[in-house]
């Protein structure tokens, strides 16, 4: 099969042929119809994870169950699956003797501990598949089991009700997925951007109100309307998730999804006046990424997205790295 593999960390891409996977006791093999390119593949690209190289990255993937391997009796071939950055549990540690496969101590990341989905197949363990709606196209589909479970699981694991009102700040590849969420779930959806141009493509998606940053303040628009329950940060930029916290209303908080490469600072006074708090949040199991995935079919949810083909890997990954694409960068292998 044809696979694009990272040979070590800092490496280019290498696009050759290696052996088809077999599926092991446990596993399935997926035919990949198609994988994104998410910003976190730089872990292994770059190397920031302990990773045997070479390895296949690759976390958003669709397809279709090509083989199964013993003792796996909830998949058959044929079956249209996804696997995200869950990639598998242990089923015996402490979080998954309490059902929160998502904390597991042994939890294996696709892509990272294993060959992900940068290839004409890929095995994967059964507990880490989703189920794909029917009508959902695989190249659609892929970038929800990263970006979408992320800022589907995000928000739905907050406090807020429908009428809240909930600010997404940035609209890019999570930001435009996080405005459609917001929106489908009632909430009064307000997007936050340096980007004026984006105010037109955020009312599209769904956002109530557009919020200028680079002219006006982000905590002083949120207060004139109110103050945020939730404002959900998806740009990994430090000064933008401060920029946000006076913004907060009564037992609002501040959900971090795109993670910043420097310290956030946060002044105590600010949270403690509004009961306030900053959280964080990370995708989701694999029911979770079928949630957002059959959640984005019944909303007709999509992500904008961008497809090349396995060989053009190298232009692809440099699209999403250098924060070119609009917005989610997908390889068909
Ligand atoms: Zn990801
Ligand atoms: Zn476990």
């Amino acid at each position: 099969m044809r696979a694009a593999r990272v040979p070590e960390a800092g490496a280019d891409f290498e696009v050759l042929d290696v052996e088809t996977p077999e599926p092991d006791p446990g596993e399935v093999r997926i035919d990949v119809d198609a994988c994104g390119i998410c910003h976190s593949d730089a872990f292994v690209k770059e190397g920031a994870y302990p990773i045997d190289y070479p390895r296949v990255p690759g976390h958003e993937v669709a397809g279709r169950v090509d083989a199964v391997g013993d003792d796996v009796t909830a998949w058959s071939e044929g079956d249209r699956v996804g696997v995200g950055w869950h990639g598998g549990h242990c089923f015996e540690c402490a979080a998954c003797r309490r059902g929160d496969f998502q904390q597991c101590e042994n939890a294996r990341i696709t892509g990272i501990a294993y060959d992900g989905g940068y290839a004409e197949y890929m095995t994967a363990p059964a507990e880490a598949l989703a189920t794909i709606p029917d009508d959902l196209d695989a190249v659609d589909a892929a970038p929800l089991l990263c970006a979408g479970v992320t800022t589907f699981n995000a928000l739905r694991n907050t406090d807020a009700q429908p009428g809240d009102l909930v600010a997404v700040q940035g609209v890019g590849g999570l930001g435009h997925l996080g405005i459609q969420y917001a929106h489908a779930s009632g909430f009064e959806t307000v997007a936050l951007s340096r980007s004026p141009d984006k105010e037109e493509l955020a009312s599209d998606l769904g956002a109530d109100h557009f919020v200028n940053t680079a002219e006006e303040d982000a905590a002083t628009a949120l207060q004139d309307l109110g103050g945020a329950d939730v404002v959900l940060a998806t740009a990994p930029s430090a000064p933008a998730i401060e920029s946000v916290i006076d913004g907060l209303g009564t037992d609002g908080r501040v959900v971090v999804v795109g993670v910043p490469g420097e310290e956030v600072s946060v002044d105590a006074q600010s949270l403690v006046g509004v009961r306030g708090g900053v959280d964080a949040w990370a995708s989701g199991n694999a029911r979770d990424s079928q949630d957002a995935l059959e959640f984005s079919d019944l909303r007709e949810i999509t992500p904008e997205i961008e497809t090349y083909d396995l060989d053009d890997v190298e232009e692809a990954y440099d699209r999403m790295i250098d924060n070119e694409a609009r917005f989610r960068v997908v390889l068909e292998p």
